[in-house]
Parts: structure tokens; sequence; C-alpha cells
């Protein structure tokens, strides 16, 4: 039921932190991996970990926020691999400041990583999922899906929206055989959050304080939730936004 052998999966901002912990566990079940990143040095890198794993793993050098880069890797794995069942949208970033602070161009800049993103990643893939009349997307949200950050307003934006662009998308595309699902990660411990924790100064305990669990999350506690989102297991759920945070968005 969760055996994704002889699947393809494309995975944006898979060469580190949260995209890396999922694209482990999609290789670990079985699937293909097209790992998307800028860095083209820590994406190589990351390919040769999981090949190391006796997984097929090749990179794409994309930016997620232009739109012929989003064609070009659908059209890489296509070539490559004859076909594209999974496709997670991970690429994300954010600056942390009051929303008073924020340029214009910060703005756009954020809403772009986040949300536009994903937008023109799902619009690459779209036409290969409905040829095939079967595909799973995977969008990555985050605890300000649902919560605000006084430190992160375009990027809580930016999350909101990306649980809404992925009811949308899966009232739209069930028709289709396409399930369009999203993670909302809780506080993982990854680059991105280790500079937040830098700069949001008491970051730390209060993550630890809130969280039941007692724990930062670490990129392959995604993993389970992300192979069962990608696999036949889910495949009459769709429109669906699953927290992973130890508890977090549970507390009180
Ligand atoms: P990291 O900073 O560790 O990783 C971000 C990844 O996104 C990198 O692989 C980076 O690749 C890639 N990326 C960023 N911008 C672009 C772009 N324009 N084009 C292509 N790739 C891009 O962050 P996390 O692993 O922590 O975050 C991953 C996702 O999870 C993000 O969407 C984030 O918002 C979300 N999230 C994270 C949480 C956490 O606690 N860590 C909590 C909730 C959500 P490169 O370096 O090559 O540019």
């Amino acid at each position: 039921m969760f055996d994704l052998s002889g699947k393809v999966a494309i995975v944006t901002g898979g060469n580190g932190g949260i995209g890396l912990g999922i694209a482990r566990g999609l290789a670990s079940a079985g699937a293909a991996l097209m790992l998307v990143g800028r860095d083209a040095a820590k994406t190589e890198r990351a390919v040769a970990e999981l090949a190391a794993t006796g997984a097929t793993a090749s990179a794409a050098i994309a930016d997620v926020t232009v739109e012929a880069d989003c064609r070009g890797f659908a059209e890489a794995a296509l070539q490559r691999h004859g076909r594209i069942d999974i496709l997670v949208n991970n690429a994300g970033t954010n600056w942390r400041k009051p929303p008073q602070d924020y340029s214009l161009e910060e703005w756009r800049a954020l809403i772009d990583a986040n949300l536009t993103s994903t937008f023109l990643a799902s619009m690459a893939v779209f036409p290969t999922l409905q040829c095939q009349r079967a595909g799973k997307i995977v969008n990555i949200g985050s605890m300000t899906s649902i919560f605000g950050a006084s430190f992160a307003a375009p990027y809580s934006a930016s999350k909101g929206g990306v649980v809404q662009f992925t009811k949308a998308c899966a009232t739209a595309w069930a028709e289709h055989g396409i399930q369009v699902n999203a993670i909302l990660p809780g506080w993982i411990d990854t680059e991105l959050t280790q500079q937040g924790r830098v700069q949001v100064p008491g970051l730390n305990e209060r993550v630890l304080a809130r969280t039941p669990a007692g724990r930062w999350g670490v990129p392959d506690d995604l993993a389970g939730t992300a192979v069962y989102l990608s696999s036949r297991a889910s495949d009459f759920v769709t429109g669906a936004a699953i927290p992973v945070d130890g508890g977090y968005s549970s507390q009180a």
C-alpha cells in the first residue's frame, strides 16, 4: 500500500533540510527522485547521498520562482523517466522582522518563493499527471498556515495561501485522479530555523516549552507522512492539511 517502486518523484528544495528528509523517505519506499535546488554543489551532494543507499536520484538546478525553470525540470524528469507521479512543493524561505519593516520587494520575493513557486511547479507537472490520470502533489505549509507569527507576516500569508491553493487544486483535479494535500511541519531543526534561533531571542525555549513532544522535529520526521500522501494508501485523501508538529498545533 505504501510501495512507491516504479514511481517518479520531484522534490523542490530537496537538497537539504525538510526536502531531503522527505526525499530519503520517498527513496526508501522505492521512488526514483529528482532533487531541485539552486545550489548545484549542495544538490549533487544530496543526490550522491541518496545514490549511496541504492536509490535512483538526479539533480535539477532551478529557481522555482521562474516559470521556465519549473517547466524545465518537469521536462527533464519526463525525458529521463518517461513519467512523473509525485511532486513535493517544499522549496521556501523566510526573513524575520515586524510586518511594517518589509519592503514591497521583500514581500513579493517571499510570496514568490513560498506560494507562486507552488503554483508554477504544479502547473508544470499538471499536463503529465492529467494524461496519466493519476498523480500526487504534496505542498509544504507551516504552523503559520494556521497561526500568525509576529516576525513573519509575508511568510504567514504565503503559507496560508499554500493551504487554500492546495484545497482549490484538490477539488479541481480530483476528476483527473490527482490528489493534492499539504503537510504542515511544526518546528523542525534545519538551516532555516537555525537562522531563526539566532534572529529571534527566546525562540528555542518557546518551541521546547510549547511542543508537547518536548523536542524540535528533524527532517526525517516528515518522511512518513510524505510517503503516505504519495502512495496508494492516500488515494481517497485530497485537500487535507496534516500537521506534523509533535502536538504543537493541538496545545492550547
Ligand atoms: P532550508 O532552508 O533548510 O531549505 C530550503 C530549501 O529550499 C533549500 O533546499 C533551498 O535550495 C530551496 N530553495 C529555496 N528557495 C528556492 C528557490 N527559489 N528555488 C529553488 N530552491 C529553493 O529550509 P527547511 O528545510 O526548513 O524548509 C523547507 C520547507 O519547509 C520550506 O517551505 C519552509 O517554509 C517549510 N517549513 C519549515 C519549517 C521548519 O521548522 N524548518 C516549519 C514549517 C515549514 P538552495 O539552497 O539550493 O537554494
